[in-house]
């Protein structure tokens, strides 16, 4: 049996819904495969920032405050377990679950008109003829295909071999946690400094949960469950009980070529992890919306990845400055430098969460930083010459 669709996508998460939904209002005949069955949990933090509202609200109608289960406007930063910073009264940031999330995104394209076909793994994927086969199988032909497969992309693996950088990709790790097991309230998420290398450690406050997790480039920490359990131990006071779930993700690894001919990578498939924060549900929404706006602009048999990229660059540029702020936070000195000028600072920890609304650019957050870091001259030097770290 076989069937055609003028656009395939592979994966129903964020970005492979964004996709959908743009193009099936665009009057598209285009269809999403899953090998999960939804609704699907996904291992995330579930934080959402009013970068992602602007995002999600540029692509899909229904309010999404039925599946926030939480909103905070304060964030904690931490070190040592020590609070070296507070802010209250900020921008808004969210907490939802994935499952109900993802599941609300999805019913959303098939309202508007994109079929389904879940519970369905691809098992082979031929983009010579444009064909691939499901686990059922089932036979799908395609004029244009969208890999929204995540951070194990089978679609980038056809075009490059592989789906990610082993040298350059994160892993993170997370549990749920009894809120009863704190023994203050928790209110406001907490970031936790100076646990995971490259990275960091996370309790964001759900609906009836706490979401803890830790998160740092997988070549600079080996060990982390290790890492987690003692973390979980002085945060909680008891050792972590139950299933330490483990992901790997790209952590600003992105592609700069997101795709080849009329084979558009979006999401986590192309790499959009934010490598400071890790935030990657605004970028994958914003990457499926372009490369369906790519593939409806360029039309019926013409190739579609030069007007993605032309639209991807927007991305690329913010990444970019990430990137090189990551130098400014993350060596060994430097993230001593940060967390001291972190301590007790009123400006720094806005400025951050205003890059995370969106209220500010990375190249005005990145120009902060480098004037901040300017006016100790010394520290600056410090900084740069251990730059290539
Ligand atoms: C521990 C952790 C915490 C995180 N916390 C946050 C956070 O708080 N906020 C935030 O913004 N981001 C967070 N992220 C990142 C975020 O989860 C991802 O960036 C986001 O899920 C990317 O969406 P996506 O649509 O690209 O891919 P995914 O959400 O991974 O969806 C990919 C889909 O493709 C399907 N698929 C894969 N292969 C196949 C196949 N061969 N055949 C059929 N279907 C397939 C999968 O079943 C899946 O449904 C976190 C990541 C991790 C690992």
């Amino acid at each position: 049996m076989k069937r055609h669709h003028q656009v395939l996508i592979i994966g129903a998460g964020p970005a492979g819904s964004a996709a959908a939904h743009t193009l099936a209002r665009g009057g598209v005949d285009v269809a999403l495969v899953d090998k999960a069955r939804f609704p699907r949990d996904k291992l995330c933090g579930g934080l959402l920032t009013l970068r992602c509202r602007k995002v999600y609200r540029s692509i899909f109608d229904a309010p999404w405050e039925e599946v926030i289960g939480h909103v905070s406007t304060g964030v904690k930063f931490l070190h040592g377990g020590r609070v070296l910073n507070e802010v209250r009264g900020a921008s808004q940031l969210f907490f939802t679950r994935r499952l109900n999330f993802d599941h609300f995104l999805l019913e959303q394209a098939v309202a508007r008109g994109a079929v389904t076909y879940l519970g369905a793994a691809i098992v082979d994927l031929d983009l010579s003829v444009k064909s691939c086969r499901l686990d059922s199988g089932l036979e799908i032909g395609f004029d244009a295909l969208i890999g929204a497969d995540g951070v194990n992309s089978l679609v980038a693996k056809c075009l490059f071999g592989r789906s990610f950088d082993p040298e350059r990709v994160a892993f993170a790790l997370e549990m749920e946690v009894d809120p009863a097991r704190s023994a203050a309230r928790v209110d406001d998420p907490e970031i936790h400094f100076g646990l995971a290398r490259w990275g960091y450690a996370w309790v964001f406050p759900k609906k009836d949960t706490l979401t803890v997790g830790i998160g740092g480039l997988l070549a600079r920490n080996p060990d982390l469950k290790t890492t987690f359990r003692r973390f979980h131990l002085e945060r909680f006071g008891v050792e972590a009980q139950g299933r330490i779930r483990g992901h790997h993700l790209p952590f600003g690894d992105y592609r700069s070529i997101p795709g080849r001919g009329n084979v558009l990578l979006c999401g986590d498939a192309a790499g959009l992890v934010e490598p400071i924060t890790g935030e990657g549900i605004a970028f994958a929404l914003h990457s499926g919306r372009l490369a369906a706006e790519a593939l409806i602009e360029a039309g019926a048999g013409a190739v579609a990845l030069a007007g993605y990229r032309a639209r991807y660059r927007e991305i690329a540029a913010d990444f970019d400055h990430a990137r090189r702020l990551r130098y400014l936070l993350f060596p060994d000195l430097s993230e001593r430098l940060f967390l001291k000028a972190l301590h007790g600072a009123k400006s720094l920890p806005r400025k951050h969460l205003e890059l995370m609304a969106d209220e500010i650019g990375y190249g005005e957050y990145f120009r902060y930083l480098l004037a901040s870091a300017a006016r100790h001259p010394g520290r600056l030097f410090h900084l740069l010459a251990r730059r290539g770290q």
